[in-house]
């Protein structure tokens, strides 16, 4: 099927895209198109107008200000996926973007599209949870920041308001022993997550774990904080019998989806078993 007709615009500075936003409520940003051309050409979208914000330049970049990790929306999976700044200050980036798609995906996907996009089944919800990322939203009245916890609202239902570009990701940088790991189940026709699980921990001198922060996507309508699985873990020393009984958590207090590939009760089981890896790998890594 072919898309509804558009106006498209490509606009050049931020303000340019933030002001046409203003004045068309239907518009839609344009990003990589890798998840907005396909609803559209299903005629899931019919935006009358298309901003495309890719020609801007500052809106692509990863950098490191202020004790925090900065990425720009515009950023593509494959630069966070290649980035060597953040494989060494904040690998589950890299590691999680590695796990999106195929290369094509990857080259055109951005973190900021896919964020607000919100897909049940996305694999950068998970991390921006675990990382508390702190998710800046631009507007012609200014900027405010938005807590990775509340940004993800429902089903590809963000946050973000009317008029409001993402602009840009900020994510502290955990020191200390921190081990991080994302693993997924890949759905076989798809690719997407049946089930994804984030893990940051960070352990105390005498490796009994400090900070423990849990992000699963794949599962429900959206990401979600593992929170009963993080305070089952804090305080304690991550032995094969404490890792366990926090995974067991992982879907605690959650609405379960349940489809052809996979039932409500075959997720329930795959979320505590990645959420016991993921835990198991970011406890490993930490040292
Ligand atoms: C074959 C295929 C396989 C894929 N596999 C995976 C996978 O395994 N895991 C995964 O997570 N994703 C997967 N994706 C989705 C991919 O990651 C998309 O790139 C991503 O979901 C959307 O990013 P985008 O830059 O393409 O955004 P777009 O498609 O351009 O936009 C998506 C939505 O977000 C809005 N938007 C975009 N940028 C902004 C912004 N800065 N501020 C406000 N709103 C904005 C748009 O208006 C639109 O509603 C796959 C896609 C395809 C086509």
């Amino acid at each position: 099927m072919i898309s509804t007709q558009f106006d498209y615009v490509c606009a050049q500075t931020l303000d340019e895209a933030l002001t046409l936003l203003a004045e068309n409520e239907d518009a839609k940003i344009l990003a990589g198109g890798h998840s907005l051309i396909p609803a559209m050409k299903l005629r899931l979208a019919t935006p009358p107008l298309l901003i495309d914000i890719g020609r801007i330049p500052d809106l692509c970049y990863i950098r490191e200000e202020g004790g925090q990790i900065r990425i720009g929306a515009m950023t593509s999976h494959y630069q966070i996926e290649s980035s060597e700044l953040l494989k060494n200050i904040c690998p589950l980036l890299p590691e999680c973007a590695g796990h999106i798609g195929d290369v094509q995906v990857r080259n055109k996907g951005t973190i900021g599209g896919s964020l607000a996009h919100s897909d049940p089944a996305g694999d950068w919800p998970a991390a921006a949870i675990a990382l508390n990322a702190e998710l800046v939203a631009a507007s012609k009245d200014g900027e405010r920041s938005i807590s990775a916890d509340d940004f993800f609202v429902d089903l590809m239902t963000t946050d973000l308001r009317p008029g409001e570009i993402l602009r840009e990701i900020r994510i502290n940088k955990r020191g200390g022993r921190t081990g991080h790991a994302y693993v997924k189940m890949h759905h076989p026709a798809s690719g997407f997550a049946v089930v994804g699980v984030a893990a940051s921990i960070t352990l105390d001198d005498n490796g009994g774990c400090k900070h423990t922060s849990i992000g699963i996507t794949g599962i429900s309508g959206k990401a979600y904080r593992a929170a009963t699985v993080e305070s089952a873990l804090n305080g304690k020393a991550p032995d094969d019998q404490a890792i366990a009984g926090a995974a067991a958590h992982a879907t605690e207090g959650v609405e379960i989806n349940g489809d052809l590939f996979a039932s409500e009760d075959y997720r329930r089981h795959l979320a505590v078993v990645y959420a016991k890896r993921a835990i198991a790998l970011a406890i490993e890594r930490a040292g």
